[in-house]
């Protein structure tokens, strides 16, 4: 397997996390190597993509042998920076914003998010979760001095330009959006949105019209 991460298309680079998230459930149940059927069976994803997708990595899986798993955790381990944490900040701790603060993604990932801004706190911070949370005005200074470059945005709609336009002026990497708003930014800048609502209406077109494909 090659030492550097090769360039893999879009839609398997998607797949890479779910494929780190299953090896370790495979791993930690002490299988030392996995088919591409086993897997196919586990994530529900057709065999013939996880063969593909996997060629991409350089790992070929031998005929009755399968994959090694420890050899494929070292590779998405890699290509995902899983060693190494990233830290995340969270801007807008309403409902959604405070579920996440709540939410621990480490049992998974080695992502957390380490401070958190919104305008209703005092100026001073609070915490929650333990994770400090202090108002807008110190957003910039704050992400500078601790290096942060991803940013989950739970704010109203409304505010999500203007904060994405102050993210962009001191050189944060990404964006996860959880607004349903649509983010002009350079086109250094990656923004992947989630917008639950109209993610619940597709599942809804999708179980209406009874379109099959739609694992991922
Ligand atoms: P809540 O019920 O706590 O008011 P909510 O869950 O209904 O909030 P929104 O109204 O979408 O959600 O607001 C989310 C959070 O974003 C709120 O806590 C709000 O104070 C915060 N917020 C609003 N404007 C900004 C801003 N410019 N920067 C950071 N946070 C903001």
């Amino acid at each position: 397997m090659s030492e550097v991460t090769p360039i893999i298309p879009q839609a398997t680079s998607k797949r890479l996390p779910l494929y780190y998230r299953f090896l370790q459930n495979f791993s930690n149940a002490g299988k030392k190597r996995v088919s591409s059927s086993e897997l196919s069976e586990a994530m529900k994803i057709d065999a013939a993509t996880i063969r593909r997708d996997f060629s991409h990595f350089g790992a070929l899986g031998r005929k009755g042998y399968g994959y090694d798993v420890d050899n494929l955790l070292v590779f998405f381990r890699s290509a995902l920076d899983q060693d190494e944490e990233t830290d995340v900040a969270l801007i807008g701790v309403g409902s959604l914003g405070t579920a996440f603060l709540k939410y621990n993604f480490q049992k998974n990932h080695n992502t957390r998010i380490v401070v958190a801004f919104d305008p209703k706190v005092p100026k001073e911070g609070k915490s929650i979760s333990n994770i400090p949370v202090f108002h807008p005005d110190m957003m910039e200074e704050m992400i500078k001095k601790m290096g942060i470059n991803l940013v989950i945005l739970t704010v109203p709609a409304k505010a999500a330009q203007e904060i994405a336009d102050r993210l962009a002026a001191i050189g944060v990497k990404g964006i996860l959006n959880f607004t349903p708003a649509r983010l002009s930014v350079p086109d250094w800048m990656r923004i992947h949105t989630i917008d639950l609502s109209v993610e619940l209406q597709t599942l809804i077109y999708f179980i209406k019209n009874d379109v099959k494909d739609s694992q991922l």
